[in-house]
């Protein structure tokens, strides 16, 4: 049985961004066609119901706002909620999210400054998953996710 996986979506090319771009991965897109695992896709802004393209926004503290003051952490919250029952409703036990991003960054976020500063801290997603025991993983980390699920 492959391993079911939530990957957020941007990195498999999807133009989900802020901008209307992607940042497909070229290594996260190889596990595509990796029988021992299935991605599930999320993007946890857009489910949240925030248009793309969007405003740009950052975490401050446990709210979200975008650049030009909107608090919008109740999408931002939403979003995340999704995330959680998507990843419940595939039995997923593991994360690959994008780095820095205010929903599915880990570890480190940018400040809320809108300044490029970054800060320690999750994305709301990431910190949910987290929360409910899914183990999440960025982009940079993709051995580190495939040594825990046993494939390398
Ligand atoms: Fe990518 Fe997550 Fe931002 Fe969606 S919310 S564009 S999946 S980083």
């Amino acid at each position: 049985m492959p391993v079911n996986i939530l990957v957020s979506a941007c990195l498999l090319g999807t133009p989900c961004r802020y901008d209307g771009g992607q940042k497909q991965n070229d290594a996260v897109c190889t596990l595509v066609h990796d029988p021992r695992v299935k991605l599930i896709p999320i993007c946890p802004e857009q489910s949240g119901g925030l248009p793309t393209p969007r405003e740009p926004s950052e975490r401050r503290g446990i709210r979200v706002y975008s650049r030009t003051g909107e608090d919008v952490t109740a999408q931002f919250e939403l979003g995340a909620a999704k995330a959680l029952e998507t990843a419940k409703r595939y039995g997923c036990k593991y994360a690959l999210l994008k780095e820095r991003s205010p929903s599915c960054g880990k570890g480190e976020i940018y400040d809320g400054s809108f300044s490029g500063k970054l800060t320690a801290g999750d994305g709301v997603t990431a910190g949910l998953l987290l929360k409910n025991g899914i183990k999440v993983f960025g982009e940079s980390e993709l051995d580190k996710l495939l040594s825990a699920i046993g494939l390398i």
